[in-house]
């Protein structure tokens, strides 16, 4: 089980994106990279639009939501990021290269979310969806809550 408790290191999040862009021959323009910055530098998810107004200010232009939500899905595409399908939001993923087939723990008050993983889990999911015939295309349970944290 890994869990994403670890505080992220923005500037290191982004190098680690970046190496794998690099080894993979995937192109980061800098709409990517600033798109990647705001992502990184935010303490909590980020929908589509909080996202485009950022970028819009940043840039210094109206930017067009089709290119944010092409962005986003690279990088969903590629792992780097992961959706919370309940709030519309996105958030960087802490431990590249997993499969997102965890479980989200979602804090109420502060926002926060965190990944996490378990095989046993993944394979009871897998075995209740197969006993139903039914083949899963996504796979990301979402628990709603308090983080230890704001439990506290
Ligand atoms: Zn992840
Ligand atoms: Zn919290």
């Amino acid at each position: 089980m890994k869990s994403g408790h670890a505080e992220r290191d923005p500037v290191r999040w982004q190098e680690q994106v970046e190496s794998v862009c690099a080894g993979q021959g995937l192109h980061l323009t800098p709409l990517r990279r600033r798109v990647l910055t705001i992502l990184s530098e935010s303490s909590a998810p980020l929908g589509a639009y909080a996202i485009i107004d950022q970028l819009s200010r940043l840039e210094g232009k109206p930017i067009a939501p089709p290119t944010v939500y092409r962005t986003l899905d690279f990088f969903l595409d590629h792992g780097f990021v992961y959706k919370i399908e309940s709030r519309n939001a996105y958030a960087p993923c802490e431990h590249l290269g997993h499969a997102h087939h965890g479980v989200l723990l979602l804090c109420d008050k502060c926002g926060r979310s965190d990944e996490i993983e378990d095989m046993g889990l993944d394979r009871l999911l897998q075995a209740t969806a197969a006993r139903a015939g039914f083949a899963p295309h996504r796979q990301m349970v979402e628990l709603v809550g308090l983080c230890r944290d704001c439990a506290a």
